[in-house]
């Protein structure tokens, strides 16, 4: 799955994912990529959050929906992250997955679970793409 947030010049926030589904891909199987809020998430006047992993496990939480709304009430991107990840995990401590975070002022997070997770940020005063490296 590659999901990637956008900040224009404007302010204006996108969001989206594409995914070839979970491994050994199940014909029919609709995961948590076209689910709103699931594996993508922004709002324009707050950031934008994008998620990969057990698509089956996190679309029941809603993770990036979560993580923009905690943005909203004052969470910095790194434990908006951190708490929608957690929030997955006492219900499911075996789940492997991520999300990203950045808010509207260009801060980002990453947080995962079961796996080491990577994400790269590019923007206008860096000469190249910096990789991120977040552990579990
Ligand atoms: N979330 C995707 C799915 O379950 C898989 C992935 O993120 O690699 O379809």
């Amino acid at each position: 799955t590659i999901a990637m947030a956008v900040i224009d010049k404007m302010g204006h926030i996108a969001v989206g994912t594409s995914t070839n589904g979970a491994t050994f891909k199940i014909p029919g199987r609709v995961g948590d990529g076209p689910i709103t809020g699931s594996s993508a998430y922004a709002d324009d006047e707050i950031g934008a959050c994008g998620a990969t992993g057990d698509g089956d496990i996190m679309m029941r939480f809603l993770p990036c929906y979560q993580v923009v709304e905690s943005m909203r009430l004052g969470m910095e991107p790194k434990l908006a992250a951190k708490d929608a990840i957690s929030r997955i995990a006492r219900k499911f401590p075996d789940f492997v997955g991520a999300v990203f975070a950045i808010n509207k002022n260009g801060v980002h997070a990453g947080a995962c679970h079961g796996w080491t997770f990577q994400y790269s940020v590019r923007s206008p005063d860096m000469d190249d793409v910096e990789v991120f490296t977040v552990l579990p």
